[in-house]
């Protein structure tokens, strides 16, 4: 199974899918359909059923079942696309054996080390086999790891027919890292009951909050002139725009937050005299504060507007996921079974609340409860990104112990 993971995994990362916010399509890149052409071939190749790869790119197979037994439909995901952040293309893959602890030179030439100092879960790793970035790029294993161990595991309930499990759909998904992974995910076609996204971080991890997220553009418009002979008509909309942000609750920022504590992001601003534009995040795992936050930055806005004038200032509220605990909570056996399973393979699993959000989250929300499972990098989005090739091995049997815990309870 090690070898099958380390092949699929460097095969994958060798294909730029890095997303594009800025593109229209969907998928946002061309390299995505390249991947994602790739794994329809092969999950046709081991034997999945129904294979479909839709206009939008989002690739479902089915591992039919093998049990008389009525069993729930599950789900498993992955998405393709690597982050916008940092360049996925040229990624050159290194396998280090035995990992010995030590400072890993990623390159040479360029000076770039992964050293345990800066990094101190490396020592986690001692004696396993790492896959590591030559320096220059980042690795993808978010969510290419994601996408080997659901293959694998495929493969493997493929191979050990005396494993019984219920029908399993599979999902490769694209543009997760712009937000728009579920956007055109057909719940419907799809057909489960429940999923689970394999696209966590290191081993352990089983996440089913996250934040309710909400976006705010601001836009204020200033009266220029003259500074000569300003005096009583100059409007000054950066200097609204600073006076707006003084007026947020100082400490309800990311920088100043943890756990369950959530935040106002000013992501930008841009402005002079003439016109500022402001982009906020709002961020809570609390429905009831996140409704707070956005109702104090509407009064807030709507307090300068009765200073400055009605027509100064407009802001464009949008609510962007809510927390998914909401959709799982009346499920909640979906995330013992994941729970129980990471236990009886010696694994302790980590539940945290995310300070983000997962495809899961939008999912849960359109009918399909959808936890989170980790894939097993770290790092991610960056050239020290890494992964493990046990914690993805423990991550497919954690698939293939979830497929048979559902038959045995049914
Ligand atoms: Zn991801």
């Amino acid at each position: 199974m090690k070898e099958d993971l380390i092949k699929r995994f460097t095969t994958y990362v060798k294909v730029d899918t890095q997303s594009n916010e800025d593109s229209e399509t969907c998928p946002s890149t061309p390299g995505q359909w390249t991947l994602l052409h790739m794994l329809a071939d092969e999950c046709k190749a081991i034997g999945m059923d129904e294979v479909t790869l839709d206009e939008n790119g989002y690739l479902f197979a089915t591992l039919p079942s093998n049990t008389d037994k009525k069993v729930p439909t599950i789900g498993f995901l992955a998405h393709v696309d690597t982050t916008t952040d940092f360049t996925g293309k040229n990624v050159n893959p290194q396998i280090i054996e035995n990992y010995d602890g030590k400072e890993i030179v990623l390159n040479k030439s360029l000076r770039v080390v992964l050293s345990p100092e800066e990094y101190p879960n490396l020592k986690n790793y001692i004696g396993q086999t790492l896959i590591t970035t030559d320096g220059t790029t980042l690795l993808g294993a978010d969510d290419k790891a994601g996408v080997a161990e659901i293959m694998t595991a495929m493969d493997y309930l493929l191979h050990h027919p005396e494993i019984k499990h219920g029908k399993i759909r599979v999902a490769f998904t694209p543009d997760e890292e712009i937000g728009r992974g579920p956007h055109k995910f057909n719940v419907g076609a799809f057909g489960a009951d429940f999923a689970y996204t394999m696209d966590g971080g290191p081993l352990g991890e089983l996440e089913y909050e996250t934040f309710n997220a909400a976006s705010a553009k601001i836009t204020i418009r200033g009266n220029n002139i003259h500074p000569g002979s300003a005096k009583g008509k100059m409007v000054h909309s950066a200097k609204i725009a600073m006076e707006l942000h003084s007026l947020l609750p100082e400490d309800e920022v990311p920088e100043r937050t943890e756990g369950y504590e959530g935040f106002y992001h000013l992501i930008s601003i841009h402005g002079d005299v003439e016109e500022t534009k402001m982009y906020y995040i709002i961020r809570d795992h609390d429905r009831e504060k996140f409704e707070a936050k956005k109702a104090n930055l509407q009064s807030i806005v709507n307090s300068l507007k009765e200073k400055y004038g009605q027509d100064k200032i407009t802001i464009e509220l949008a609510d962007q996921y809510y927390n998914m605990k909401e959709k799982i909570e009346p499920v909640k056996e979906i995330v013992d079974i994941a729970y129980d399973a990471m236990k009886s393979l010696g694994i302790e699993p980590k539940i945290s609340p995310v300070r983000g959000g997962t495809d899961g989250s939008q999912l849960s929300f359109m009918g399909l409860p959808t936890p989170n499972i980790f894939a097993g990098g770290e790092n991610m989005h960056g050239k020290y990104e890494y992964v493990s090739v046990e914690t993805m091995g423990k991550a497919v049997q954690v698939i293939v112990e979830i497929a048979k815990r559902f038959e045995e309870r049914a």
